[in-house]
Protein backbone atom coordinates (compact mmCIF):
# COMPACT_ATOMS: atom_id res chain seq x y z
CA UNK A 1 0.00 0.00 0.00
CA UNK A 2 1.50 2.98 -0.97
CA UNK A 3 0.77 6.61 0.19
CA UNK A 4 -1.06 8.64 -1.97
CA UNK A 5 -0.44 13.18 -1.82
CA UNK A 6 -2.92 15.64 -1.88
CA UNK A 7 -3.06 15.29 -5.65
CA UNK A 8 -4.22 11.37 -5.33
CA UNK A 9 -1.06 10.33 -7.11
CA UNK A 10 1.36 7.76 -4.27
CA UNK A 11 4.10 9.98 -2.83
CA UNK A 12 6.98 8.22 -1.49
CA UNK A 13 8.49 8.20 2.25
CA UNK A 14 12.12 9.52 2.93
CA UNK A 15 14.13 8.77 6.37
CA UNK A 16 16.36 11.73 6.40
CA UNK A 17 19.11 11.35 8.95
CA UNK A 18 20.97 14.41 9.40
CA UNK A 19 24.30 14.79 10.99
CA UNK A 20 23.63 16.23 14.64
CA UNK A 21 25.73 19.92 13.72
CA UNK A 22 23.89 23.21 13.12
CA UNK A 23 25.30 23.22 9.86
CA UNK A 24 23.81 19.59 8.78
CA UNK A 25 21.04 19.59 10.63
CA UNK A 26 19.89 23.31 9.00
CA UNK A 27 20.04 22.24 5.12
CA UNK A 28 18.66 18.76 6.39
CA UNK A 29 15.29 20.34 8.42
CA UNK A 30 14.50 22.66 4.85
CA UNK A 31 15.39 19.78 2.50
CA UNK A 32 12.65 17.77 4.39
CA UNK A 33 10.27 20.34 4.66
CA UNK A 34 10.60 21.16 1.15
CA UNK A 35 9.77 17.25 0.22
CA UNK A 36 6.53 17.55 2.70
CA UNK A 37 5.44 20.69 1.40
CA UNK A 38 5.32 18.86 -2.07
CA UNK A 39 3.62 15.90 -0.16
CA UNK A 40 5.74 13.32 0.21
CA UNK A 41 6.20 11.93 3.67
CA UNK A 42 9.42 12.56 5.70
CA UNK A 43 10.27 11.19 9.03
CA UNK A 44 13.32 13.65 10.27
CA UNK A 45 15.56 11.58 12.75
CA UNK A 46 16.57 13.86 15.54
CA UNK A 47 17.34 13.83 19.28
CA UNK A 48 15.36 15.53 22.11
CA UNK A 49 18.10 18.38 22.48
CA UNK A 50 18.61 19.24 19.01
CA UNK A 51 14.20 19.04 18.32
CA UNK A 52 14.06 21.71 21.24
CA UNK A 53 16.55 24.33 18.68
CA UNK A 54 13.64 23.37 15.76
CA UNK A 55 11.10 23.87 17.95
CA UNK A 56 8.93 26.72 15.83
CA UNK A 57 10.10 24.82 13.08
CA UNK A 58 8.26 21.76 14.08
CA UNK A 59 5.25 23.41 15.31
CA UNK A 60 4.68 25.46 11.86
CA UNK A 61 5.11 22.63 10.13
CA UNK A 62 2.28 20.39 12.36
CA UNK A 63 0.36 22.97 12.30
CA UNK A 64 0.08 23.29 8.76
CA UNK A 65 -0.40 19.63 8.87
CA UNK A 66 2.64 18.96 6.48
CA UNK A 67 3.67 15.03 6.05
CA UNK A 68 6.66 15.06 8.51
CA UNK A 69 7.60 13.61 11.36
CA UNK A 70 10.42 14.51 13.60
CA UNK A 71 11.67 11.54 15.23
CA UNK A 72 13.49 12.01 18.55
CA UNK A 73 16.03 8.83 19.11
CA UNK A 74 17.99 9.27 22.35
CA UNK A 75 21.45 9.89 21.83
CA UNK A 76 23.86 7.21 22.90
CA UNK A 77 26.10 9.81 25.13
CA UNK A 78 26.66 7.49 28.54
CA UNK A 79 27.61 4.56 26.71
CA UNK A 80 29.99 5.97 24.56
CA UNK A 81 31.51 8.11 27.40
CA UNK A 82 30.18 11.76 26.75
CA UNK A 83 28.77 14.21 28.31
CA UNK A 84 25.06 13.36 29.02
CA UNK A 85 23.21 16.33 26.64
CA UNK A 86 25.94 16.53 24.46
CA UNK A 87 23.73 15.50 21.50
CA UNK A 88 25.49 18.50 19.04
CA UNK A 89 28.51 18.50 18.16
CA UNK A 90 28.75 22.41 18.97
CA UNK A 91 27.64 22.19 22.58
CA UNK A 92 31.67 20.88 22.75
CA UNK A 93 34.29 23.66 23.46
CA UNK A 94 37.20 23.88 21.41
CA UNK A 95 39.03 21.53 24.15
CA UNK A 96 36.30 19.07 24.40
CA UNK A 97 35.78 18.69 20.70
CA UNK A 98 39.69 17.31 20.33
CA UNK A 99 38.94 15.47 23.43
CA UNK A 100 35.67 14.10 22.39
CA UNK A 101 35.38 14.34 18.69
CA UNK A 102 35.51 10.55 18.01
CA UNK A 103 33.15 9.53 20.90
CA UNK A 104 30.49 11.78 18.92
CA UNK A 105 30.75 10.02 15.82
CA UNK A 106 30.98 6.19 17.81
CA UNK A 107 27.34 7.33 19.55
CA UNK A 108 26.12 8.86 16.02
CA UNK A 109 26.95 5.18 14.80
CA UNK A 110 25.01 3.50 17.67
CA UNK A 111 22.15 4.71 16.38
CA UNK A 112 21.71 2.11 14.00
CA UNK A 113 19.51 0.05 15.91
CA UNK A 114 17.40 2.55 16.62
CA UNK A 115 16.77 3.60 13.61
CA UNK A 116 16.30 0.19 12.11
CA UNK A 117 13.50 -0.25 14.94
CA UNK A 118 11.69 2.64 13.93
CA UNK A 119 12.13 2.15 10.19
CA UNK A 120 10.86 -1.59 10.78
CA UNK A 121 7.70 -0.63 12.87
CA UNK A 122 6.49 1.83 9.29
CA UNK A 123 3.54 0.48 7.46
CA UNK A 124 3.74 1.28 4.57
CA UNK A 125 7.51 0.72 4.95
CA UNK A 126 9.82 3.30 4.17
CA UNK A 127 10.79 4.28 0.40
CA UNK A 128 14.37 5.50 0.71
CA UNK A 129 16.98 6.79 3.44
CA UNK A 130 18.53 9.50 2.95
CA UNK A 131 21.78 10.04 5.06
CA UNK A 132 24.19 12.42 5.47
CA UNK A 133 27.63 12.00 3.56
CA UNK A 134 29.03 11.92 7.37
CA UNK A 135 26.55 9.49 8.48
CA UNK A 136 28.32 5.90 6.89
CA UNK A 137 26.38 3.68 9.49
CA UNK A 138 23.33 3.97 7.39
CA UNK A 139 24.35 1.93 4.89
CA UNK A 140 24.23 -1.07 7.33
CA UNK A 141 20.77 -0.06 8.14
CA UNK A 142 19.71 0.08 4.46
CA UNK A 143 21.22 -3.27 4.00
CA UNK A 144 19.50 -5.12 6.51
CA UNK A 145 16.17 -3.85 5.56
CA UNK A 146 16.80 -3.74 1.98
CA UNK A 147 15.55 -0.21 1.22
CA UNK A 148 17.86 2.50 -1.70
CA UNK A 149 19.97 4.79 0.16
CA UNK A 150 21.35 8.00 -1.31
CA UNK A 151 23.59 10.54 0.22
CA UNK A 152 22.95 13.71 0.88
CA UNK A 153 25.64 16.29 0.54
CA UNK A 154 25.42 19.67 1.99
CA UNK A 155 28.92 20.48 0.08
CA UNK A 156 29.01 22.20 -3.13
CA UNK A 157 29.94 19.99 -5.71
CA UNK A 158 33.32 21.69 -6.77
CA UNK A 159 34.56 20.97 -3.29
CA UNK A 160 33.37 17.01 -3.87
CA UNK A 161 34.80 16.68 -6.57
CA UNK A 162 38.10 18.90 -5.96
CA UNK A 163 38.52 16.71 -2.71
CA UNK A 164 37.57 13.35 -4.81
CA UNK A 165 40.30 14.06 -7.85
CA UNK A 166 42.89 14.38 -5.37
CA UNK A 167 42.25 11.19 -3.40
CA UNK A 168 41.56 9.33 -7.24
CA UNK A 169 44.79 10.67 -8.58
CA UNK A 170 46.70 9.84 -5.55
CA UNK A 171 48.06 13.79 -5.84
CA UNK A 172 49.05 14.07 -2.51
CA UNK A 173 51.35 10.95 -2.25
CA UNK A 174 54.02 13.24 -4.50
CA UNK A 175 53.39 16.20 -2.44
CA UNK A 176 56.59 16.80 -0.26
CA UNK A 177 55.61 20.13 1.28
CA UNK A 178 52.46 20.76 2.73
CA UNK A 179 52.39 24.16 1.37
CA UNK A 180 53.54 23.75 -1.80
CA UNK A 181 50.86 24.79 -4.47
CA UNK A 182 49.34 21.39 -6.99
CA UNK A 183 46.62 22.10 -9.61
CA UNK A 184 43.74 19.73 -8.54
CA UNK A 185 43.53 17.15 -11.39
CA UNK A 186 40.51 16.57 -13.84
CA UNK A 187 38.67 20.39 -13.01
CA UNK A 188 38.20 22.74 -15.95
CA UNK A 189 39.73 25.67 -14.31
CA UNK A 190 43.30 25.52 -13.10
CA UNK A 191 42.94 26.34 -9.10
CA UNK A 192 45.94 25.30 -7.12
CA UNK A 193 45.65 24.37 -3.44
CA UNK A 194 47.85 22.49 -0.91
CA UNK A 195 47.64 19.77 0.89
CA UNK A 196 47.99 22.09 4.18
CA UNK A 197 44.32 23.26 2.74
CA UNK A 198 42.63 20.00 1.20
CA UNK A 199 43.93 17.09 2.99
CA UNK A 200 41.12 15.42 2.34
CA UNK A 201 37.40 15.12 4.16
CA UNK A 202 38.63 13.48 7.90
CA UNK A 203 42.24 13.42 7.27
CA UNK A 204 43.48 11.64 10.13
CA UNK A 205 40.59 9.85 11.43
CA UNK A 206 41.81 7.22 8.27
CA UNK A 207 38.83 4.79 9.39
CA UNK A 208 35.81 7.41 9.29
CA UNK A 209 37.12 8.90 6.08
CA UNK A 210 37.70 5.36 4.75
CA UNK A 211 34.06 4.39 6.05
CA UNK A 212 32.32 7.71 4.70
CA UNK A 213 34.20 7.00 1.42
CA UNK A 214 32.61 3.17 1.02
CA UNK A 215 29.19 4.58 1.91
CA UNK A 216 29.77 7.51 -1.04
CA UNK A 217 30.31 4.38 -3.09
CA UNK A 218 27.59 2.02 -2.13
CA UNK A 219 25.27 4.91 -2.24
CA UNK A 220 22.23 4.91 -4.96
CA UNK A 221 22.27 8.50 -5.64
CA UNK A 222 23.17 11.82 -3.70
CA UNK A 223 21.19 15.13 -3.07
CA UNK A 224 22.86 18.16 -3.50
CA UNK A 225 21.97 21.28 -1.94
CA UNK A 226 22.91 23.71 -5.05
CA UNK A 227 22.10 24.33 -8.15
CA UNK A 228 22.73 23.92 -12.08
CA UNK A 229 22.98 27.10 -13.53
CA UNK A 230 26.12 27.56 -10.72
CA UNK A 231 27.84 24.31 -10.51
CA UNK A 232 26.25 22.56 -13.69
CA UNK A 233 30.29 21.57 -15.09
CA UNK A 234 30.63 20.22 -11.78
CA UNK A 235 27.70 18.49 -10.76
CA UNK A 236 27.71 16.60 -14.21
CA UNK A 237 31.23 15.72 -12.95
CA UNK A 238 31.12 14.83 -9.76
CA UNK A 239 27.87 12.20 -10.90
CA UNK A 240 30.39 10.96 -13.53
CA UNK A 241 33.28 10.03 -10.95
CA UNK A 242 30.79 8.43 -8.61
CA UNK A 243 29.12 7.06 -11.64
CA UNK A 244 25.46 7.84 -10.06
CA UNK A 245 23.16 10.26 -10.43
CA UNK A 246 23.14 13.76 -8.44
CA UNK A 247 20.10 15.28 -8.13
CA UNK A 248 20.64 18.83 -7.12
CA UNK A 249 17.58 20.89 -5.66
CA UNK A 250 19.00 23.52 -3.98
CA UNK A 251 19.49 26.20 -2.47
CA UNK A 252 16.53 24.88 -0.18
CA UNK A 253 16.60 28.36 2.11
CA UNK A 254 14.99 30.03 -1.10
CA UNK A 255 12.40 26.97 -1.68
CA UNK A 256 10.97 27.26 2.17
CA UNK A 257 7.67 29.22 2.59
CA UNK A 258 8.43 31.71 5.13
CA UNK A 259 4.94 30.39 6.76
CA UNK A 260 6.98 27.45 8.01
CA UNK A 261 11.01 28.06 8.05
CA UNK A 262 11.06 31.42 9.30
CA UNK A 263 14.60 32.43 9.00
CA UNK A 264 14.62 34.13 12.23
CA UNK A 265 14.16 31.05 13.77
CA UNK A 266 17.03 28.78 11.77
CA UNK A 267 18.40 26.32 13.50
CA UNK A 268 17.75 27.65 17.00
CA UNK A 269 16.32 30.28 18.50
CA UNK A 270 18.10 33.46 18.31
CA UNK A 271 19.07 35.47 21.21
CA UNK A 272 18.60 38.87 20.00
CA UNK A 273 15.68 40.88 19.67
CA UNK A 274 14.53 40.52 16.28
CA UNK A 275 12.69 43.46 15.57
CA UNK A 276 15.06 45.29 16.98
CA UNK A 277 17.95 43.85 15.09
CA UNK A 278 15.91 44.77 11.59
CA UNK A 279 14.94 48.51 13.13
CA UNK A 280 18.48 48.74 13.38
CA UNK A 281 19.52 47.54 10.17
CA UNK A 282 16.34 49.34 8.62
CA UNK A 283 18.24 52.79 9.91
CA UNK A 284 21.33 51.73 7.55
CA UNK A 285 21.72 52.41 4.02
CA UNK A 286 21.33 49.94 1.51
CA UNK A 287 25.05 48.09 0.88
CA UNK A 288 26.62 49.53 3.73
CA UNK A 289 26.82 47.17 6.67
CA UNK A 290 29.44 44.27 7.31
CA UNK A 291 28.53 40.95 8.40
CA UNK A 292 31.07 39.07 10.45
CA UNK A 293 30.07 35.87 11.91
CA UNK A 294 32.27 32.29 11.55
CA UNK A 295 29.82 29.46 11.57
CA UNK A 296 28.88 27.34 14.44
CA UNK A 297 32.40 25.16 15.18
CA UNK A 298 35.53 28.14 14.87
CA UNK A 299 36.20 29.52 18.19
CA UNK A 300 38.35 32.67 18.07
CA UNK A 301 40.36 33.64 21.06
CA UNK A 302 39.99 37.15 22.52
CA UNK A 303 43.66 38.51 20.85
CA UNK A 304 42.01 37.47 17.30
CA UNK A 305 38.62 39.17 17.66
CA UNK A 306 40.62 42.11 18.73
CA UNK A 307 41.92 42.62 15.76
CA UNK A 308 38.64 42.02 13.44
CA UNK A 309 36.68 44.34 15.95
CA UNK A 310 39.78 46.67 15.26
CA UNK A 311 40.04 46.31 11.58
CA UNK A 312 36.17 46.44 11.42
CA UNK A 313 35.77 49.90 13.56
CA UNK A 314 38.73 51.36 10.95
CA UNK A 315 37.05 50.61 8.01
CA UNK A 316 33.93 53.05 8.97
CA UNK A 317 31.05 51.08 7.91
CA UNK A 318 28.78 49.90 10.04
CA UNK A 319 29.09 46.19 11.51
CA UNK A 320 27.30 43.13 13.13
CA UNK A 321 30.07 40.54 14.16
CA UNK A 322 28.55 37.89 16.07
CA UNK A 323 30.39 35.90 19.37
CA UNK A 324 29.41 32.85 19.39
CA UNK A 325 28.56 31.31 23.03
CA UNK A 326 31.91 29.00 22.98
CA UNK A 327 34.18 32.14 23.06
CA UNK A 328 32.24 34.20 25.60
CA UNK A 329 34.28 35.17 28.93
CA UNK A 330 34.58 37.86 31.25
CA UNK A 331 37.65 39.29 29.23
CA UNK A 332 35.82 39.04 25.69
CA UNK A 333 32.79 40.61 27.52
CA UNK A 334 35.00 43.53 28.78
CA UNK A 335 36.43 43.87 25.25
CA UNK A 336 32.90 43.79 23.50
CA UNK A 337 31.38 46.56 25.55
CA UNK A 338 34.30 48.72 25.15
CA UNK A 339 34.47 48.20 21.59
CA UNK A 340 30.56 49.30 21.44
CA UNK A 341 31.24 52.18 23.00
CA UNK A 342 33.78 53.41 21.29
CA UNK A 343 31.90 52.40 18.37
CA UNK A 344 29.19 53.59 19.56
CA UNK A 345 25.73 51.48 19.20
CA UNK A 346 24.46 52.93 15.42
CA UNK A 347 27.69 51.77 14.11
CA UNK A 348 28.36 48.37 15.99
CA UNK A 349 25.46 45.50 16.59
CA UNK A 350 27.51 42.82 18.21
CA UNK A 351 25.57 39.57 19.16
CA UNK A 352 26.64 37.10 21.97
CA UNK A 353 24.72 33.47 20.51
CA UNK A 354 23.05 32.56 18.48
CA UNK A 355 22.13 34.85 15.20
CA UNK A 356 19.18 34.85 13.12
CA UNK A 357 21.75 34.73 10.17
CA UNK A 358 19.94 33.93 7.34
CA UNK A 359 17.41 36.48 7.98
CA UNK A 360 20.05 39.29 8.38
CA UNK A 361 21.60 38.67 5.62
CA UNK A 362 18.79 39.34 3.15
CA UNK A 363 18.36 42.54 4.67
CA UNK A 364 19.30 45.23 1.82
CA UNK A 365 21.67 47.17 3.98
CA UNK A 366 23.88 44.41 4.01
CA UNK A 367 26.76 44.86 1.54
CA UNK A 368 29.21 42.19 2.49
CA UNK A 369 29.89 38.84 4.84
CA UNK A 370 33.06 38.14 6.67
CA UNK A 371 32.82 34.51 6.64
CA UNK A 372 34.61 31.01 7.37
CA UNK A 373 33.14 29.94 4.06
CA UNK A 374 31.15 26.87 5.64
CA UNK A 375 28.76 25.96 2.65
CA UNK A 376 25.25 27.40 4.35
CA UNK A 377 27.00 30.33 4.94
CA UNK A 378 28.33 30.65 1.57
CA UNK A 379 25.08 30.00 0.01
CA UNK A 380 22.91 32.33 2.24
CA UNK A 381 25.49 34.83 1.10
CA UNK A 382 24.50 34.27 -2.55
CA UNK A 383 20.82 34.04 -1.98
CA UNK A 384 21.23 37.10 -0.54
CA UNK A 385 23.41 38.92 -3.05
CA UNK A 386 25.99 39.61 -1.07
CA UNK A 387 29.68 39.48 -2.09
CA UNK A 388 32.06 37.37 0.55
CA UNK A 389 34.85 38.29 1.95
CA UNK A 390 36.63 34.58 3.08
CA UNK A 391 38.30 33.28 5.81
CA UNK A 392 38.50 29.37 5.70
CA UNK A 393 39.38 27.60 8.82
CA UNK A 394 39.58 24.18 7.73
CA UNK A 395 37.34 21.38 6.44
CA UNK A 396 35.79 21.85 3.32
CA UNK A 397 36.04 25.46 3.55
CA UNK A 398 39.39 26.19 1.66
CA UNK A 399 37.90 24.44 -1.42
CA UNK A 400 34.62 26.47 -1.01
CA UNK A 401 36.61 29.94 -0.92
CA UNK A 402 38.80 28.65 -4.23
CA UNK A 403 34.74 28.12 -5.66
CA UNK A 404 33.71 31.78 -4.13
CA UNK A 405 36.80 33.80 -5.18
CA UNK A 406 38.07 32.20 -8.46
CA UNK A 407 35.45 30.27 -9.85
CA UNK A 408 32.51 32.72 -9.03
CA UNK A 409 34.45 35.29 -8.63
CA UNK A 410 32.12 36.84 -5.93
CA UNK A 411 34.07 37.05 -2.79
CA UNK A 412 37.80 38.55 -1.77
CA UNK A 413 40.38 36.37 -0.15
CA UNK A 414 41.72 37.31 3.26
CA UNK A 415 45.12 35.16 2.27
CA UNK A 416 44.62 32.69 5.06
CA UNK A 417 46.78 29.93 4.03
CA UNK A 418 46.71 27.64 7.22
CA UNK A 419 44.12 25.59 8.28
CA UNK A 420 43.03 25.83 11.71
CA UNK A 421 42.23 22.34 13.40
CA UNK A 422 40.33 22.20 16.49
CA UNK A 423 43.70 22.36 18.56
CA UNK A 424 45.68 25.29 17.06
CA UNK A 425 42.26 27.60 17.51
CA UNK A 426 42.50 27.05 20.99
CA UNK A 427 46.18 28.07 20.84
CA UNK A 428 47.02 30.25 18.40
CA UNK A 429 47.25 34.00 17.63
CA UNK A 430 45.66 36.14 15.60
CA UNK A 431 46.05 34.72 12.44
CA UNK A 432 44.53 37.78 10.15
CA UNK A 433 45.77 41.19 11.19
CA UNK A 434 43.27 44.26 12.06
CA UNK A 435 44.28 45.89 8.53
CA UNK A 436 43.74 42.69 6.41
CA UNK A 437 40.10 43.04 7.44
CA UNK A 438 39.82 46.87 7.06
CA UNK A 439 41.45 46.69 3.42
CA UNK A 440 39.11 44.04 2.43
CA UNK A 441 35.57 45.92 3.92
CA UNK A 442 36.94 49.22 1.86
CA UNK A 443 37.27 46.79 -1.15
CA UNK A 444 33.58 46.10 -0.86
CA UNK A 445 32.00 48.81 0.72
CA UNK A 446 33.46 52.17 0.16
CA UNK A 447 32.77 54.64 -2.80
CA UNK A 448 34.05 54.04 -5.96
CA UNK A 449 35.75 50.49 -5.79
CA UNK A 450 34.85 49.01 -9.18
CA UNK A 451 36.17 45.53 -7.96
CA UNK A 452 33.64 45.56 -5.34
CA UNK A 453 30.81 46.69 -8.08
CA UNK A 454 31.81 43.92 -10.46
CA UNK A 455 31.30 41.20 -7.59
CA UNK A 456 27.96 42.65 -6.60
CA UNK A 457 26.57 42.51 -9.77
CA UNK A 458 28.44 38.71 -10.26
CA UNK A 459 26.53 37.50 -7.19
CA UNK A 460 22.99 39.59 -7.79
CA UNK A 461 23.39 37.60 -11.23
CA UNK A 462 23.86 33.90 -9.01
CA UNK A 463 20.81 34.98 -6.42
CA UNK A 464 18.41 35.61 -9.50
CA UNK A 465 19.35 31.83 -10.70
CA UNK A 466 19.01 30.54 -7.78
CA UNK A 467 15.14 31.96 -7.59
CA UNK A 468 14.77 30.55 -10.72
CA UNK A 469 16.20 27.19 -10.31
CA UNK A 470 13.35 26.65 -7.42
CA UNK A 471 10.61 28.50 -8.52
CA UNK A 472 7.85 26.15 -9.83
CA UNK A 473 9.79 25.02 -13.71
CA UNK A 474 12.74 25.87 -12.16
CA UNK A 475 16.03 22.90 -12.74
CA UNK A 476 16.23 22.11 -9.03
CA UNK A 477 12.21 22.06 -8.66
CA UNK A 478 11.88 19.92 -11.45
CA UNK A 479 14.42 17.44 -10.08
CA UNK A 480 13.11 17.28 -7.15
CA UNK A 481 9.86 16.47 -8.65
CA UNK A 482 11.82 13.60 -10.72
CA UNK A 483 13.12 12.66 -7.45
CA UNK A 484 9.96 12.10 -6.05
CA UNK A 485 7.88 10.30 -8.97
CA UNK A 486 11.13 7.96 -8.93
CA UNK A 487 10.89 6.58 -5.49
CA UNK A 488 6.97 6.40 -6.21
CA UNK A 489 7.29 4.54 -8.97
CA UNK A 490 9.68 2.44 -7.20
CA UNK A 491 7.44 1.83 -4.39
CA UNK A 492 4.49 0.49 -7.16
CA UNK A 493 7.23 -1.89 -8.81
CA UNK A 494 7.77 -3.42 -4.94
CA UNK A 495 4.50 -3.99 -4.48
CA UNK A 496 3.52 -5.23 -7.71
CA UNK A 497 6.43 -7.47 -7.27
CA UNK A 498 5.18 -8.43 -3.67
CA UNK A 499 1.70 -8.33 -4.47
CA UNK A 500 0.79 -6.47 -1.88
N1 LIG B 1 24.08 30.22 11.93
C1 LIG B 1 23.09 31.06 12.41
N2 LIG B 1 23.39 31.85 13.48
C2 LIG B 1 24.61 31.84 14.08
C3 LIG B 1 25.62 30.98 13.55
C4 LIG B 1 25.32 30.20 12.47
O1 LIG B 1 21.97 31.11 11.89
O2 LIG B 1 24.81 32.59 15.03
C5 LIG B 1 23.74 29.33 10.80
C6 LIG B 1 24.21 29.88 9.47
O3 LIG B 1 23.26 30.78 8.96
C7 LIG B 1 24.35 28.61 8.66
C8 LIG B 1 24.77 27.57 9.69
O4 LIG B 1 24.41 28.10 10.95
O5 LIG B 1 23.10 28.24 8.12
C9 LIG B 1 26.26 27.29 9.68
O6 LIG B 1 26.56 26.48 8.62
P1 LIG B 1 27.89 26.65 7.75
O7 LIG B 1 27.88 25.56 6.74
O8 LIG B 1 27.97 28.02 7.21
O9 LIG B 1 29.06 26.49 8.79
P2 LIG B 1 29.45 25.38 9.87
O10 LIG B 1 28.98 25.88 11.16
O11 LIG B 1 28.79 24.10 9.45
O12 LIG B 1 30.93 25.35 9.79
Amino acid sequence: MTINGVDGDPKPHFVLVPFLAQGHIIPMTDFGILLASRGATVSLITTPVNAARIRTTIDRAAAASLPIRFVELRFPCAEVGLPEGVENIDVLTTQKQTEYGKNFFQASFLLQRPLEHYIEQQSPRPSCIIADLTQPWTRHVARNLRLPRLTFVGLSTFTLLSDHNIWRFNVLDDVKDDKEPFEIPGLVQRILVTKAEAPGFFAGWDELAEEIRQAEFEADGIVANTFEAMEAVYIAGYAEAMQKQVWSVGPFLLGCTPAISDKAARGNRAVVDVPQCLSWLDSKEDISVVYASFGTQTHMKLAQLMEIGSGLEAAGHPFVLVIKDGERSRDVEEWAVALEEKVGPSKALLIRGWAPQAMLMSHPAVGAFITHCGWNSTLESITAGVPMITWPHNGDQFLNERLTVEVLEIGVSLGVKVPMSWDDLHEQGPVVPRDAIEEAVRSLLDEGHEEGKKMRVRVRKLREKAKEAMAEGGSSYLNMTHLIEQFAQNDKEREELNGD
